[in-house]
This record gives C-alpha cells, sequence and structure tokens, in this order.
C-alpha cells in the first residue's frame, strides 16, 4: 500500500510494531485524502508481516503480498454500504477495485461507486453481527485478526454491540478504525481508541507524487498541490479534469439525460449556456470524437481506442449499456447540434431540447 507523508503518525505505528505495545483498538484520525485509510492499510499489511517487526514498504513475503491485494484472510474490512440488510463483504468486489484505484478517495467518490448518491450510507446491524462472528474464529495464518473499519462514523447505535468486542478482545485482536471526523463517532467507541492523528500533507510531498505517479510536470504539479490543500485525492481529481475537461462534462450529460430530471437538465443547459459558443463547439466535436471511438469498441472490443485510459473506461462502461442505435442516433443529434450551434442557435435552449430527446431515446425499449 502507498504511504506517502504523514511522518509523524508513520513513525509512531513503527514504534508500536517494534515494542510489540499493539493496542487493541486504535483509532486513525484525519481526511481520507490525507492518506489515512492507506495508512491503516499498511499498517494492517505491516501487523500480517512475517518479517514483523521489520516490515519494509516493499517486502515481497505472501503475506505482505496478500494484504496489498486486499486478500489476507485475517484482515477483515468494515466501510459503509446501503441497502436495509446489506454487509460490507456484499461490496467487496467494488470495494477491492475502489482502493486498489484510489485510497484517498472521499465517501462520496464511494458511494458515487456503489451507485448509491442519494441514499443513506450505513455500516448496519447486521455488519456489527458479522464483525462479531468474524473476530470469534481463530486466525487462518497470520499472527493478529485485524478488523479495519473506514468510516465508523457511519455506525449508528448499532455499533454499540461491538463496545464488549473492544473491550475484552479475543487474543490477537486488533480494531484498526480510519475516521474522518471523530465528533461524528459514538462516544462509546471513541472512548475506548487509542487516537492517531494525520494532518494534511504538505503541497511538496502532494506535487512530489504527482509527478512521480501521474507523470505531471513539475509546474502543472506544483499548482495543483497548492490547490489540493493537503488533500491527495482532490489533487487526483483536479488532475484528471484539468485534463480532460470534455471529457468529465460529456459524462456528466449524459449521465443527465439519462436521468431525465427536469429541473437537472434545466441547470445543466444554464451552465453550458456560460461556456460560450467555441467551448461549446469543441465540446460537440468531442463528443462526436467520443461516439465513434465508442462505436468502434462496441464493434470489435479487442481494438485498440484513442481514448485515454480515463476516457476507456467510460466508454466501456456506456458500450454494455448503449446499442449501436443509440450511439448512430446520439451522434446524427451530436451533429445537428454542431450545425446550429453555428448558426447561432440559443445554445441553451437547444441543449435542453437536445437532452430530453437523448433521454427519450436512451429510455425507448430497442
Ligand atoms: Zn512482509
Amino acid at each position: 500500500m502507498i504511504v506517502f507523508g504523514q511522518d509523524s503518525a508513520q513513525a509512531y505505528l513503527r514504534q508500536l510494531l517494534q515494542q510489540e505495545r499493539i493496542p487493541h483498538a486504535l483509532l486513525l484520525a484525519g481526511k481520507t485524502g490525507w492518506g489515512t485509510l492507506a495508512l491503516a492499510l499498511d499498517f494492517a499489511r505491516q501487523l500480517q508481516c512475517r518479517n514483523i517487526p521489520h516490515a519494509p514498504a516493499d517486502c515481497a513475503c505472501a503475506a505482505c503480498e496478500k494484504s496489498r491485494q486486499l486478500a489476507h484472510p485475517d484482515i477483515h474490512f468494515s466501510y459503509p454500504v446501503v441497502g436495509t440488510n446489506a454487509v460490507s463483504t456484499d461490496y467487496l468486489a467494488e470495494w477491492r477495485k475502489a482502493i486498489a484505484e484510489n485510497p484517498w478517495l472521499s465517501a462520496n467518490d464511494w458511494f458515487q461507486r456503489i451507485g448509491a448518491e442519494n441514499k443513506q450510507g450505513n455500516i448496519t446491524k447486521e455488519e456489527c453481527v458479522a464483525i462479531v462472528r468474524k473476530l470469534s474464529l481463530k486466525t487462518f495464518e497470520g499472527r493478529y485478526k485485524v478488523l479495519l473499519m473506514w468510516l465508523p462514523e457511519y455506525l449508528g447505535k448499532e455499533g454499540n454491540r461491538l463496545l464488549k468486542l473492544i473491550e475484552e478482545p479475543p487474543d490477537q485482536t486488533v480494531f484498526l478504525l480510519a475516521a474522518e471526523n471523530t465528533d461524528a463517532i459514538l462516544p462509546t467507541i471513541l472512548s475506548r481508541c487509542q487516537m492517531v492523528k494525520t494532518y494534511p500533507l504538505p503541497d511538496e510531498v502532494v506535487a512530489k507524487a504527482l509527478q512521480n505517479r501521474q507523470g505531471l510536470d513539475a509546474e502543472r504539479a506544483r499548482q495543483i498541490a497548492f490547490l489540493a490543500d493537503g488533500d491527495y485525492n482532490q489533487a487526483l481529481q483536479m488532475a484528471q479534469t484539468l485534463e480532460s475537461d470534455d471529457a468529465r462534462l460529456l459524462v456528466e450529460w449524459l449521465r443527465h439525460c439519462w436521468r431525465g430530471n427536469g429541473v437537472e437538465l434545466v441547470r445543466w443547459a444554464e451552465q453550458f449556456a456560460q461556456l460560450g459558443r467555441e467551448n461549446q463547439k469543441r465540446f460537440f466535436t468531442y463528443a462526436l470524437h467520443f461516439l465513434r471511438e465508442l462505436l468502434a469498441i462496441k464493434v470489435n472490443p479487442q481494438l485498440p481506442a484513442r481514448l485515454r485510459p480515463m476516457e476507456l473506461e467510460t466508454a466501456r462502461k456506456m458500450a454494455t449499456v448503449f446499442s449501436l442505435e443509440h450511439i448512430t442516433q446520439l451522434a446524427a443529434r451530436i451533429n445537428d447540434n454542431i450545425f446550429y450551434i453555428e448558426r447561432n442557435a440559443n445554445p441553451k435552449a437547444l441543449i435542453l431540447d437536445a437532452s430530453l430527446g437523448i433521454h427519450r431515446l436512451i429510455k425507448k425499449p430497442q
């Protein structure tokens, strides 16, 4: 797991390992974008490492490899999910994917990933029952049984079911919590945890990570780091947005078209009208390019597409939802839009009309 910055927290955790003074309940407190979850994941790895107490970041022992893939049988994960009786493992595949891509993600990013934008996320009663059950098992192969809980602030009153476990834990059991807002954690839980704080990442740490991991040039990395305010997740989002504003806009537009919510569509059309004619034209031209590539992917998924990685991912998802008929009609519609924009059509009315047309088109049974 990649950890950068947070030197004091890292040093403290290393000391705990070396002195074998692992607390039963350890709370890492700070924004996920500062690397708090990444730090917790890495600490869980170090607890299981075969070379403990010296568990170097690049250790290649079997335990570390499994931990990095979030597949160590003695590291269990809890995180907020949606659905009345849902437990975290229901979303395990999504969780592994999300963490592999971005362990700095925000709660919002996570909820979007699991399609829960408008629903309340929760760590449910059922999840608490599952935790009690999992931690009553013997360890499979590790030295510790670790329960890593991300965002314990989503634990309602049901969290009190865990108190006894935290107070009198079975042997070699570690509760490892990564929280953003300690004020929102049940006081009964908070008071039983040893707390380690994390802090916003220094600009130069963010800039260096952007250069080394995202391949940004020094100047842009420095600008984004300055704007990101110590939050690497925000930095990543800015790096992507600035890179492909049109791509983001297109996905946003099609998402609105898909939902067909009148209020949202009008608001989006108003924003779009502000862009100015040249940007609007460029956007539609980009949309045509994207749809051509989407068509190619649909016809032959093996063909290399002329899309950047983020766009390619979107295109692959869209290829499963949109039919060939959809894509051709969509392209025709956008082609018309370019024609009208060039002839000074009212951009707000134009995009609103196009949006509704696209909504009907997508929702029409094939
Ligand atoms: Zn190891």
